[in-house]
């Protein structure tokens, strides 16, 4: 069975990346979000092993030193990390695997698999940012201020990833990274691999 393809998605917090993910793995088949482990709490609506696998700080210090990370950073003063051994089995069933990570993350993954694709979603204009960040249940402007700060930060890495999207339709946004990884899916070393019986009947004589 052949591997699957890896596809990092970064954004700043505000970009609409999580309900764009969620429904590309729900438009196509063959695709999976791996799900993090971090330390931060939960938020009201999250569910442990769905959205986050929740862990102490203790349990995720232990887990870097075993080496279970495929990468791991701090974002914003929480930890955050992908495991390794989850990841590698979906590839090797032959799934394609989202990692929603930032940008320290995905220095970390280019570096292991340089064929990883990268992509980052932006937000459509610095006043619509705000209006998002703004409107998250809290209004406090030193909170909305801290947001921008983080995510002006995060967006100032978008020029090491392969691809940009900007989300301002989400519709368009989403076809966009739909494109994307359907494309992807049509390089030659892949399709080629997934075809060989085709392609050895085609070329028989
Ligand atoms: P949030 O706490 O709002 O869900 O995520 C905060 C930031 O952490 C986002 O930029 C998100 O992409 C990033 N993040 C989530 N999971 C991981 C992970 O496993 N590794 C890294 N490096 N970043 C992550």
């Amino acid at each position: 069975m052949s591997q699957g393809t890896l596809f990092i998605v970064s954004a700043p917090s505000g970009a609409g990346k999580t309900s764009l993910v969620r429904e590309l793995i729900e438009s196509l088949d063959g695709i999976q979000v791996s799900v993090s482990h971090t330390t931060r709490d939960m938020r009201p609506g999250e569910v442990d092993g769905v959205n986050y696998h929740f862990v102490d700080m203790a349990t995720f210090d232990g887990m870097v030193e075993q080496g279970d990370f495929f990468e791991h950073a701090r974002v914003f003063n929480n930890c955050y990390g992908t495991s390794r051994s989850a990841v590698e089995k979906l590839l090797a069933a032959g799934q394609d695997v989202i990692l929603e990570i930032d940008w320290q993350g995905a220095r970390q993954v280019r570096s292991q698999v340089p064929e990883a694709v990268s992509i980052f979603i932006l937000p459509p204009s610095r006043d619509e940012l705000e209006r998002r960040l703004s409107s998250r249940g809290t209004d406090d402007h030193q909170i909305v201020t801290a947001r921008m700060h983080e995510a002006v930060s995060e967006m100032s890495h978008y020029a090491e990833y392969d691809y940009l999207v900007i989300n301002d339709d989400f519709t368009t946004a989403l076809e966009e990274l739909r494109a994307l990884i359907i494309a992807h899916r049509l390089r030659t070393p892949r399709l080629a691999q997934r075809h060989q019986p085709l392609l050895n009947a085609l070329l028989s004589d």
